[in-house]
This record gives C-alpha cells, structure tokens and sequence, in this order.
C-alpha cells in the first residue's frame, strides 16, 4: 500500500523560492574581485537567478546542458548556482588552481556549453579556450564597462550585459528530483580527474542533514561565511543549507588572507564560517599576534585536511569559538561524519574532550559507514581496529559521470553498494570515526600501521612548525620507517634534535620518526591538500640515517 502524502519532487528551485518568499529581506553580502563590498538581499538573488534562466533559454539551452563556472564565492556565483540548476541544466564549477590541461580536459569531458568566470581567471581562459570547442558561450562574471576589448574570446559577453536585461519572470519547472543538478571533479591526484554528478533530491537531502543542530546547526540568527570554495563541492552545501534556513550569506571573494576574512567576519557579524586548515591558520596567524578577538563568531567548520589539535585549542579555549571536525569527499556531496560532542562527554576532562574532538567525528543521519579488512572482512567498531573506509546513502556517488574504470562500489552480501573512500580509519563503540591516512599514504612498520597524520599533529604542536607531512621510507628490516618533512615559521628557530626529542613521550617510541627533514614549503594540490607524492620527487634522494 502506498501512502497518500503530495509527492512533489524535492528541487532546488525550491529552496531560492522560499528563501525569497520567507527570507527576502536578509542580507547576501560579497567582496568583489573588484575589491569593494557588493550586498544585496535573497529576494534580489532571487530576482537575478530569475533572469540568469532566461539568459539561458536565450542560448537555447537544453535541459541537462553544461553551464561551467571559474568563480570565487560571490553573489553572481550564488545566482547561477540557483538560475543554472533550478532551470534544469547542471551547474559544473571548475576548480582554478588544477592546471590549465587538466582545466581544458575536465571542459572536453563534461562538454560544457557555456564558461562563466570571474575576470581573475582571464588569462586562464584566455589560454584554454580554443582547446574547448564544445563551449559556444564565454561569458565574464563583470559590469559591462569592466569588458577588455581586445580578450581575444570569440563573442565574450559581460554577464551584466547578458542577464541584467531580461526578464525577472521565470517558473521555475517541474522535474524529476533525480534529475543531475551540478557537477564538480575530483582534483585527479591519481590519474584523470572523475565526474561526480549531484541530483536535486541528494543536494536537497544534504542540505537538510548539513542544518541539523549536531551537524552545523544552521539558522535564520546565522551570518554564514563559506570560506570553503564554491567551486569545491559546492561549498560543502552551505550555499543550499542557507537558502533553506534563511541565513545571512556573506562571501570573501578572492580576498582569502587572515586580514581580509577577519574584517568581514567582524563587519558582518559573522557567527558561522568553515573552511580548510590552512585558510584558518592564516585567520590565526593575523590575530595571534595583535591580540585581536572574535566579537561574533560561534562555530567553524574545519574539514578537508585533519585539524591540528593546537588549532581546536586555539579556537576553543582562547577565542570560545566551537571548532567542528568534519570529514567529507566530493564523492559525498561532502559531509560524511561531523565531530560534536555527546551529553555523556560533557562532563568529561578537557584532555579526554580533546582525544574526541581530535576524531572526524560520527555519522550523520544519511551516511552509513564501516571499516573492512583485507578480505573485505567488517571490522569491529573497538577505536583500535583500522581498516578500509566504505560509506553509502543518498548523496554518496553510485557511479562517476563517464567512467573510465569499472563502478567503484563494492556490493555486500544483501547486494548493496558501498563506495570505498580510500581512506583508512577506525571507528569506536560510541560511532566516532577517525581517519589515519589515505591508504596510499599509510606508514608500515615492523607489521603495524603508523598513521601519519598523528606524527604531524605532534609536530605541528611544537611552536616553531608551521606545517609538517609525514611520508614513509624504505627501510630493510622494518619495511618502512617514518620520517616528517617540516616547515618552520617565520622567525622561528627548533633542531631536528629538538624536535625528535619533542615527540618523547607523545607516542609509542617505535612511531617516532627516524629523521626530521626542514624543507621551505610543502607542495599542495588543487584542493590545499599536501601532495606527498609530490614531497616524495623532491625527496628522491634521501637517505635514512644509519642505513
Ligand atoms: P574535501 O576536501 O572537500 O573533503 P576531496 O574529495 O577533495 O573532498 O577529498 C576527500 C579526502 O580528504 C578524504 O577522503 C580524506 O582523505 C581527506 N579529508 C577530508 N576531511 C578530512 C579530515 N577532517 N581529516 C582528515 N582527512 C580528511
């Protein structure tokens, strides 16, 4: 028997429709690649995303067609996500910082019908476009007094000149909510980047979950500062979430140095904002020093990398700002498990506090994950036991969009598909899963794992070490041993003695790494995330002590 409740499909139309009918009066507030502060209300995204769908239907674009974007997070960014997928096409951000082949590749692939991007990115297309000739439409995120004449793009248009004129009246259409809605590639660290491609009903799905009190806990009180790019899986979804709790948004633009991200989160009474390590180191390193405070802020984000212990410390206890570890993959739309305390751990010491708050956290309502061995054994949820990480739900990938591989699930016994995140991880009885590497990155040691990211947090404590990565060597008895590449911070001063005697009774002895190797900077990728594979060219001739 079926039940008789509407059966309307979930859309992201939906969402901008209802921000703008409860919530049109909040403020969407963006710095500009042009420098100055832009701001402007839901109803007015509203409005323009109206106009952006009917630009498309200008260009006679079908449903499901490609429209790319190469943009900072800003509020002509926010309009096409909502005019690109509310209409029925797909949104697809490209990330800018992968390399202009790989930028080229990833068009031919999705075979994008129209670029939108910020004038940043300028010389960017300038070198990829003629290598792109599925895309008929380039079109600048500028005024159109801001337009170079001599770009040397076919027919570029200023998006002010393309959308501004037409018309605000636009019905949204009815689709089926599975239905693709936006795209974003892996950042191909291992190979060709792949295709995830979202639907409206995961997307809305996963808005829903990211709001919950124990995710990120959204609200219409919240002044939300995604640092986190929109062209990296969609922002984590924040994008989605706000519209569909009527928060303040508030973008940073280009401008993401601990300066700028510190004034609009003090001038725009920021209570929420979520980003990367690295982007909240700088944010630290601008207001350590000048003993500045945070008048407005409550909660951060911190995912996409393993949050350092001193960084939960500074937020926590100097500024009471709640730090939530997140975990999460373009392949789940991100979220996957968030680090919130349970009533039980309240009463806890800080030390034991910290020992879960160092965890990536429990499942969210949506995601159902566990850990296998070798044999694709389940593994016990005992916070010891490591094994591979498999999740699945309803914004977990089913298949990439034009694989080159075979379907990366695995099937259990009841025939379900369990996508394997790469990641190794425990999980303990209370459900917090922590991560150790990613598989490629595990450390063996005489038989047992050693997990790099804890050999970093420890060196990352010390105060004379900005960044450090952990990689594996070669060793004839052991098989491998670990050694820690590190950056110093400006100024500072430590030995590799000092540091190795830093990690005395931090770790288990045989974890301590053999050698301490002081490099100027550590390659990183795409997505800010250290490229070990990278560390290890620059490493190719290094020796361990002693062999
Ligand atoms: P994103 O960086 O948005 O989470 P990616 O798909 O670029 O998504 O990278 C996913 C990978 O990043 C994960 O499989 C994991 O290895 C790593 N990662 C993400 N969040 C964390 C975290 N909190 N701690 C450790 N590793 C993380």
């Amino acid at each position: 028997m079926l039940g008789l409740m509407q059966n309307q499909p979930l859309l992201i139309s939906s969402l901008i429709e209802f921000a703008q009918r409860h919530h049109g009066d909040v403020e969407v507030v963006s710095r500009r690649v042009e420098g100055d502060i832009h701001r402007y209300t839901w109803a007015d995204v509203s409005r323009r995303s109206h106009q952006v769908a009917n630009a498309l239907k200008g260009f006679g674009l079908d449903m499901g067609d490609r429209v790319a974007t190469l943009a900072w997070n800003g509020y002509r960014h926010l309009e096409l996500y909502f005019g690109v997928s509310g209409s029925g096409r797909v949104l697809h951000t490209v990330n800018p910082r992968l390399h202009p082949d790989q930028i080229a590749w990833i068009l031919n692939h999705a075979q994008d019908k129209v670029m939108c991007f910020d004038m940043t990115f300028l010389p960017l297309i300038q070198a990829v476009h003629a290598k792109c000739p599925s895309v008929k439409h380039w079109i600048a995120l500028c005024d159109a007094d801001k337009l170079p004449a001599d770009s040397g793009i076919p027919g570029l248009l200023s998006y002010e000149a393309w959308m501004s004129s037409q018309s605000t009246d636009f019905e949204w259409p009815d689709f089926d909510e599975n239905s693709a809605s936006s795209m974003c590639y892996t950042s191909g660290t291992t190979g060709n980047p792949k295709a995830v491609l979202y639907s409206h009903r995961s997307t809305i799905l996963h808005a829903y979950a990211a709001a919950l009190p124990d995710v990120m806990c959204l609200s219409a009180r919240d002044s939300i500062l995604p640092v986190v790019p929109m062209f990296h899986v969609n922002a984590w979804g924040l994008p989605y979430s706000a519209a569909m709790v009527g928060a303040k948004m508030v973008f940073p633009g280009p401008a993401l140095d601990g300066k700028s991200i510190y004034e609009l989160m003090e001038n725009e009474r920021v209570t929420f904002a979520a980003g990367v390590p690295t982007i909240w180191q700088m944010l630290l390193g601008h207001i350590q020093p000048d003993g500045l405070r945070f008048s407005t802020l409550k909660r951060t984000v911190i995912g996409g990398s393993a949050c350092p212990p001193a960084m939960i410390t500074a937020f926590n206890d100097i500024y009471g700002v709640e730090v939530l570890h997140a975990w999460g993959m373009t392949e789940m739309s991100p979220l996957g498990t968030l680090c919130t305390l349970k009533n039980k751990h309240l009463t806890l010491s800080k030390e034991e506090q910290m020992k879960i708050r160092l965890k990536q956290g429990r499942c969210i309502f949506g995601v159902d994950m566990k850990i296998v061995g070798d044999n694709g054994e389940e593994l016990p949820h005992d916070g010891k036991t490591y094994g591979d990480l498999y999740v699945r739900g309803p914004w977990v990938v089913d298949d990439y969009y034009k694989p080159e591989g075979s379907n990366p699930l695995v099937k259990d016994a009841r025939g379900r598909g369990w996508f394997p995140t790469g990641d190794v991880a425990t999980i303990d009885a209370d459900g917090y899963m922590q991560i150790t590497d990613r598989s490629k990155d595990v450390i063996k040691s005489g038989g047992e794992w050693i997990s790099s990211i804890d050999i970093e947090n420890i060196a990352m404590a010390h105060p004379a070490i900005a960044m450090a990565a952990c990689i594996g060597m070669k060793h004839p008895k052991w098989d491998e041993r670990p050694i820690v590449a590190v950056v110093k911070k400006p100024g500072a001063e430590v030995s590799r003695e000092e540091l190795l005697a830093f990690y005395e009774g931090k770790t288990a002895k045989w974890q301590i790494p053999d050698d301490v190797v002081f490099v100027p900077a550590i390659p990183l990728g795409a997505t800010g995330k250290m490229l070990k594979t990278k560390l290890r060219e620059t490493l190719a001739d290094y020796q361990l002590p002693g062999l």
